[in-house]
């Protein structure tokens, strides 16, 4: 419910709230509750006037009681390779960012779930900037009703969003109900109508939290590794040492056994020189052999290779195609079904790790990037700082 002015945001409910809501506030039957869920997620509308098959004395309490307000658009960009990146207004101080990728007979919408990021991955751009706060299931939905809109999707015809990743902005795993509420939505024949599998997940590895979504969801899962050893995966993803690689393998196993013929993409950028190295490639294998072993299923365990994405004030650098090829092919050698993911929409600062958005700060992290950047000019003598905005 907006405070400010008592009316609940009908986006922030998934099918069985929108119905308690008929039933409880409106005294109205649940299939207006779908009637009305068809206006918002399929035909995008939200003045209430122009829902033309609910009576007038059905609009008129709607109006008094609700509201559809979806995130305001500030600012949108084409890429030259088709890839679209919005900035999303969420309150007056914070803003996200969401990235839509067509590709071959489908199109990927990536979506945040938090204004910045509290895990301080090292290698990710939206990490420099703090958190603020989670978003809530009306922000996070609303990413893809403006993507829908945008691209004049209509579920089961003119379908052109075809898949959503929770891979933007934020940890998803760490504001579990408003992202379970809005990929039910994703996945509902009256929501957007996305099949499971099309719905995925990706987590630095949250694992109390991977069980929990084992037990109340569907969706595919994607886990962010990006290192095959403890002692490099803590230098790179803080959150290893709360949870290291045997206790995230060990909840990876538990949510495939949970689900037959589920399988698990491990993300791995390569960064050159950090986790790029043919013995780094031979224990990613070993893991993901493990993996398959134990849960007595090929190819299980997938891995998703991302060449690094650079962003101002970064230590790390993007690994070379050779040590890329070389990466991958051994991986393949070793019976690992291995992809690389192609760089999309690099021109428009949309690839993978480089969403920024827009963070009122609450922690010190930004500070201290924006310290990082303005030494690393003063040591290059170019004097000024090239700060993130
Ligand atoms: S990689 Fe994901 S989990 Fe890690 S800091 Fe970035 S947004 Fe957060």
């Amino acid at each position: 419910m907006n405070e400010s002015t008592a009316k609940q945001n009908l986006l922030d409910l998934d099918r069985e709230g929108l119905e308690r809501f008929f039933a409880d506030t409106l005294g109205e039957k649940r299939y207006r509750a779908h009637q009305v869920m068809k206006w918002i997620h399929h035909r995008h509308v939200t003045d209430f006037n122009e829902m033309t098959d609910l009576g007038k004395a059905l609009r008129a309490k709607l109006e008094e009681h609700a509201e559809v307000r979806v995130p305001q658009v500030q600012f949108e960009k084409p890429s030259t390779d088709g890839t679209h990146k919005w900035l999303l207004g969420m309150d007056g101080k914070n803003a996200i960012e969401a990235v839509f990728i067509p590709d071959k007979g489908r199109g990927t919408l990536c979506v945040s779930s938090q204004v910045g990021c509290a895990l301080n991955c090292q290698f990710c751009s939206t990490a420099t900037q703090g958190f603020n706060r989670n978003l809530s299931t009306a922000e996070i939905i609303g990413q893809v009703w403006v993507a829908a809109r945008h691209l004049g999707n209509v579920p089961h015809k003119m379908r052109k969003l075809t898949n959503v990743v929770m891979m933007g902005m934020g940890e998803p795993l760490m504001n579990f109900d408003n992202v379970v509420r809005a990929m039910s939505i994703m996945r509902d024949d009256l929501g957007y109508g996305l099949a499971n599998k099309r719905v995925t997940l990706s987590t630095a590895g949250m694992v109390p939290m991977i069980d929990r979504l084992g037990e109340e969801s569907d969706v595919s899962l994607a886990v962010s590794l990006h290192a095959p050893n403890d002692e490099l995966r803590t230098e790179l993803v803080p959150l290893n040492k709360k949870y290291p690689i045997a206790e995230l393998m060990a909840a990876c196993e538990r949510y495939v056994m949970r689900k037959p013929r589920a399988s698990i993409t491990f993300e791995y950028t390569l960064m050159k020189g950090v986790n790029d190295q043919p013995t780094h490639a031979r224990q990613l294998a070993r893991l993901m052999r493990q993996f398959d072993n134990a849960v007595q299923m090929k190819d299980a365990g997938k891995v998703n290779l991302i060449p690094f994405n650079p962003f101002p004030g970064t230590r790390f650098e993007r690994s070379t195609e050779a040590d890329i090829r070389a990466f991958q092919k051994s991986l393949l050698d070793a019976q690992v079904l291995t992809m690389v993911r192609r760089t999309r929409g690099d021109d428009i600062d949309a690839a993978c790790g480089q969403l920024k958005g827009q963070v009122a700060d609450r922690t010190r992290r930004q500070a201290e990037h924006n310290k990082r950047l303005q030494a690393q000019a003063d040591a290059s003598g170019t004097g000024g700082s090239s700060a993130p905005a």
